[in-house]
């Protein structure tokens, strides 16, 4: 079934330059199916602590986690979640906080203002409409206020354990190169990766993902020569050598490291980000 969307996809409209080549390691392997459960298969024996680095003891403290991890590393949000969570431990309590305390609290995060204002609002938001439980349904978690697709994933996957693509710019990057997509909209890369990896994968497979572009299929410097997964990558030809062919762009390439329109942060990613824009939290919508 995957083959066959994969090869309506090759005569399609989101087809994109590299989709032959797709279609080509796609055959070599059997079936994209049997390429893409080869490559969730080495991403889990090569990463198998997959699960975010921040730290919480809830469901709610973790949400909150991920509100502020936007445009900074897990290792900066573990340092003031201790002093956080120290005194505002659940929705009632952060939600009749001082806003100039929480201010104080979050500001090593950076966009301090916004992010207290955005955890303030959203601990509200559960006390009220949720009896301070964070519900598990998407279009509830992307209702409350700094919580965009890509932090409603983190937690639906880490906190509830249920089926997430997580799309953040490794994400993205990564899967364009392995051929498995050609989108860029992430809202468009989550649904057609969902339709790709088989429900109880999901997970794993976004943050190992999400581990293996930190580390080796960079932006600017993708490892093609040592990576694990040189045999499964069509980018820029079958092998993945890290040489764009003559004449021709791959979606996902990225030359000279451009970055993804999907953004940059760390939250639900297991490193630090390399490289930081300047983007408001509240526009996390799932591309960050
Ligand atoms: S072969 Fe290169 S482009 Fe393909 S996944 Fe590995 S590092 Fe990324």
């Amino acid at each position: 079934m995957r083959d066959e969307q994969r090869a309506a996809r090759g005569a399609g409209a989101n087809a994109g330059p590299g989709a032959g080549q797709d279609m080509d390691i796609d055959r070599a392997w059997g079936s994209l199916d049997a390429r893409l459960a080869e490559i969730t298969r080495r991403l889990t024996e090569r990463y198998p602590s997959y699960r975010p680095l921040l730290q919480y003891g809830s469901p709610f403290q973790l949400l909150i986690a991920v509100i502020l991890s936007a445009q900074t590393t897990d290792a900066q949000v573990n340092r003031v979640t201790p002093a956080l969570f120290g005194s505002y431990p659940n929705a009632a309590r952060l939600a009749e906080a001082e806003l100039s305390e929480l201010e104080a609290i979050v500001r090593p995060t950076g966009f301090f203002r916004s992010k207290a204002r955005n955890i303030r609002a959203a601990a509200a938001a559960l006390r009220d409409g949720y009896g301070g439980e964070v519900p598990r349904e998407m279009d509830e978690l992307t209702a409350l206020p700094g919580v965009g697709r890509k932090t409603a994933n983190v937690v639906r996957g880490t906190a509830f354990g249920l089926p997430a693509i997580i799309v953040d710019t490794h994400f993205a990057r990564v899967c364009r190169r392995l051929g498995l997509t050609h989108e860029s909209d992430p809202e468009k890369i989550e649904r057609e990766l969902a339709t790709l990896v088989p429900s109880k994968s999901q997970y794993a497979f976004s943050m190992t993902v999400n581990f293996h572009g930190r580390d080796t299929c960079t932006a600017r410097r993708p490892g093609c020569g040592s990576c694990f997964l040189g045999d499964l990558c069509p980018y820029p030809g079958p092998g993945g050598n890290g040489e764009p062919a003559s004449g021709r762009s791959f979606a996902g390439a990225e030359p000279g490291g451009g970055r993804t329109p999907a953004g940059e942060s760390s939250s639900g990613g297991p490193g630090s980000p390399r490289r930081r824009t300047r983007r408001p939290p509240e526009d996390d919508g799932g591309s960050d």
